[in-house]
């Protein structure tokens, strides 16, 4: 377990706002692996950071106070104590999203390969299934570019 996979998503993406936006100030070094610092959000929250156990690192706001919950700014200071990580988060979300676009990419080949595949009867009741359960917009969509009468 790492500092950011034991964070939220929105606590890391909030804690590379307030890295980038130096939230981060007073920081210091305990050792290889604890640091503490004073990050200023609403107010100025005390963070000690443990990157080896990073369930023991603590946070005096209200949402991680007295809770083992690794907060935006516990997250902002590991950016801020360990150098590159910033940068490797961002790159590795990045790749992560790619591979998301890619895999949606083949998916939606594959549907449209699938549907080549399907016999006539078959596509009518994958249809009559969409007009049922889509948004209904598609439905008279389809009624108003046939020119289907009621
Ligand atoms: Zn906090």
């Amino acid at each position: 377990m790492s500092i950011i996979t034991s964070a939220s998503g929105s606590s890391c993406w909030r804690g590379l706002d307030y890295y980038k936006n130096k939230k981060i100030k007073n920081i210091k070094k305990l050792n290889n692996n604890e640091y503490t610092s004073i990050v200023s959000g609403n107010k100025d929250y005390n963070v000690y950071l443990n990157l080896e156990h990073p369930r023991k690192s603590t946070c005096n706001c209200p949402l991680a106070n007295g809770k083992r919950i690794i907060c935006k700014h516990i997250v902002a200071t590991y950016f801020s104590a360990v150098p590159n990580s910033a940068k490797n988060f961002e790159e590795e979300q990045e790749k992560l999203q790619q591979e998301y676009e890619e895999y949606e990419e083949r998916q939606y080949k594959n549907a449209i390969d699938y549907l080549h595949k399907m016999t006539k009867k078959e596509l009518i009741e994958e249809l009559v299934y969409i007009f049922d359960y889509a948004p209904e917009w598609i439905y008279t969509d389809f009624v108003r570019r046939n020119d289907i009468e009621g």
